[in-house]
């Protein structure tokens, strides 16, 4: 043999016997371990020069780096949680109120005191398990026999059950039946003699959690029942806890995740969900190819080097349309506490529980979400800020954070509200913060070039709205309404988009043609449906107009919503076309300062529509004076904060005629 290959199989066992120390040192589960024995096994009979020996190795080590058993320790600290969330984030009064519901239900899991019932015919067995039990202090109730542990069953609800397994009339195994009929997530632990050891892992195919061999040790009881609570605990505190956020761009979904994994201790990770295209993606690609790649998921968990981090899943709703595979059952596998706990990544190829993790996903538009998935959800909706809230946002966070992050800490140049509220109205047009705090940012690194530039600073430079243009450049909105005539044939509208509430506006025109309703602007189904209602209404009902009868023959109709290159879509533009048709048809012009929205019927009635919330923001944003919803709607006007509705006439209307009458100048 030559001097080469001898080294080369010494290195070669070198490199397996390492990997050996760190499978041993890994904290994987049983099962896990031996299958990366196993695989190291073939490999060190396996020649080093062979791509499967790569691959395999890659795979083992990509094993033992996951953190397994690695959690960070919860801090349940409610009154911390609510300060990291109030020093972070102005306003959001009830998505904060909700979070911390949510936290405290879990809090409330996890510190009660766990409840053990200790089962066993043998007095001296079970005052021994009482004992051990107490003074690791659960709170422990004993019964002699199965008929006396049934009625305690009955009485109330245990975490854990620890039953004997042989016991005269009512055996363990009947107990067994009896606690995971009445209290599926509970805990059992079989007590068995040696004898009998092939009854007790029967039992366990039974749905028992363990069993503890007579005479027990001590250490073994602790263990045991300790891990069977952590089970418990973790499908509990688990169950229906998907959050669910749901809300425009930069209304401060991501950064509240940020907090709450702040607030609890835990490590943060984000995935987007948002055009992705492959399963595989989600879970992993199989180990048959040099290159394959574990899932994000498992991905993260290994980067956050925990196995409980808060892990963002951002944009459910928006998950590719071309995904290849099943998006639904694929996330379901991820969030579902009653299948993650055995997680399987196809490149992992071993189950990885992720009922430790938390979830908390979002979406621009929860009704998206659909089926099992949003059943599972707990959502929280966030709204667009009205300009008030986003200027104190401005102030209190968004200037500072930039300060910071552009270097102008030393020197940090003050911003006025007018300032402020000049970039919202000029440069801005958006439900949430994030191209404000883009300008700011702009405005921010501009000034700090120019202190570069000229090496000097100046302290306490103040930012009036003077400033502005200088730094952004000409005014990039205007009031889309406020500034621009009143016209026959247009008539505002209110829609909601997943950027939030937007302003639209409907024109019509009539043209020789052969009784053809045209329809342009990227319209979805719904709506086009919406304009043939419209136009179907209008025709039967013509007279009450003063429209003639018989304006659609030999004629076409075109409606056309510009800003075409965006999809648009939903009933709530039905009464907008309407009117703009009503206003063409009748020669009167439509007023475009009142906004309207609502669903039309046949009959002409208005049918109430989602996202008033976000459309009375847009209108504001836009310049509009007056605004006409749907009379079903009244109660999401109540609710309304009152500075969302400042300088906003709100009327509202049951049927068409009552919205051309507020619309149209006679
Ligand atoms: P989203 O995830 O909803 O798109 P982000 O969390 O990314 O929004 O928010 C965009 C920016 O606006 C971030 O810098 C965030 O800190 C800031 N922001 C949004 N809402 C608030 C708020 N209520 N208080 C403080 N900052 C906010």
């Amino acid at each position: 043999m030559s001097i080469f290959k001898k080294t080369e199989d010494k290195q070669h066992t070198a490199v397996v016997e390492d990997f050996r120390l760190q499978i041993a040192s890994a904290h994987m589960p049983s099962g896990v371990r031996q299958i990366a024995e196993k695989e190291l096994d073939m490999l060190s009979k396996t020649s080093p020069a062979t791509a499967e020996y790569t691959i395999g190795l890659t795979y083992i080590d990509y094993l033992v780096s996951l953190p397994w058993n690695k959690k960070t320790p919860d801090n349940l600290d409610l009154e911390r949680a609510e300060r990291v969330m109030n020093e972070r984030h102005y306003g959001l009064h009830e998505v904060k109120e909700r979070i911390l519901e949510h936290l405290a239900v879990k809090i409330l899991v996890m510190n009660r005191k766990p409840r053990i019932l200790v089962v066993d015919d043998e007095e001296i067995a079970r005052r021994n398990l009482e004992h051990i039990l107490i003074k690791e202090e659960y709170s422990v109730v004993t019964a002699s026999g199965g008929a006396e542990a049934i009625k305690q069953l009955e009485l109330s609800d245990f975490d854990i059950v620890l039953t004997d397994l042989k016991m005269e009339k009512i055996s363990g195994i009947d107990i067994l039946e009896k606690t995971r009929a009445k209290y599926p997530d509970t805990q059992v632990i079989m007590i068995t003699a040696y004898a009998s050891v092939d009854t007790a892992i029967e039992a366990i195919k039974r749905g028992a959690y363990h069993y503890i061999a007579k005479p027990f040790k001590l250490e073994e009881v602790r263990t045991t029942v300790k891990q069977a609570l952590d089970k418990k605990l973790s499908t509990v505190s688990a169950k229906g806890s998907i959050l669910c956020f749901a809300g425009p761009p930069g209304t401060g979904k991501t950064s509240l995740g940020r907090s709450i994994a702040e607030a609890l201790g835990r490590k943060f990770a984000r995935i987007s969900l948002g055009g992705m295209k492959d399963e595989a993606e989600i879970r992993g690609h199989r180990r048959t190819y040099a290159g394959a790649l574990p899932g994000r998921i498992i991905e993260e968990i290994r980067r956050a080097d925990s196995a409980n981090p808060v892990i963002m899943l951002d944009e459910v709703d928006k998950i590719g349309q071309d995904f290849k595979g099943d998006p639904e059952s694929a996330l379901l596998e991820v969030l579902d506490p009653e299948q993650n706990q055995s997680f399987i990544d196809h490149y992992l190829d071993v189950p990885f529980d992720l009922s430790n993790v938390m979830f908390i996903v979002t979406a621009n538009i929860a009704d998206n979400i659909q089926g099992p998935l949003r059943d599972r959800m707990e959502i929280i909706e966030f709204s667009g800020y009205t300009e008030d809230e986003k200027v104190n946002i401005a102030l209190l966070h968004l200037v500072p954070k930039q300060i910071r992050e552009q270097g102008l800490s030393d020197f940090p140049p003050k911003f006025t509200a007018e300032t402020v509220s000049k970039i919202i109205q000029e440069y801005t047009r958006e439900a949430g913060t994030r191209n404000l705090e883009r300008q700011i940012a702009t405005i921010c690194r501009k000034i700090a070039t120019e202190f570069v530039h000229h090496k000097e600073t100046i302290r306490n430079i103040e930012i009036t709205p003077a400033f502005v243009e200088r730094y952004l450049g000409p005014r990039k909105y205007y009031f889309e309404v406020a500034d621009e005539k009143n016209r026959v044939g247009v008539a505002t509208g209110l829609v909601w988009t997943e950027a939030g509430g937007d302003i639209i506006f409907v024109e019509a025109a009539r043209m020789k043609g052969n009784r053809e309703l045209i329809l342009t602007g990227s319209l979805g189904n719904v709506m086009r449906e919406s304009a043939q209602a419209a136009l179907s209404y209008i025709r039967s009902n013509a007279s009450s107009f003063n429209i003639s009868e018989d304006f659609f023959e030999n004629h076409d109709i075109h409606v056309h919503v510009p800003a075409g290159a965006i999809p648009k879509d939903g009933p709530s533009a039905g009464a907008t076309i309407a009117v703009s048709l009503i206003s063409l048809l009748s020669g009167m012009p439509a007023r475009r300062d009142v906004a309207i929205t609502g669903e039309i019927t046949l009959s002409g009635r208005i049918l109430p529509v989602g996202g008033i919330k976000e459309k009375i923001l847009a209108a504001r944003r836009a310049g509009v004076k007056v605004v006409v919803l749907p009379m079903k709607n009244k109660v999401d006007t109540e609710t309304l904060p009152e500075d969302a509705k400042k300088g906003l006439e709100i009327l509202l209307a049951d049927k068409i005629g009552e919205m051309v009458d507020k619309v149209l100048i006679k």
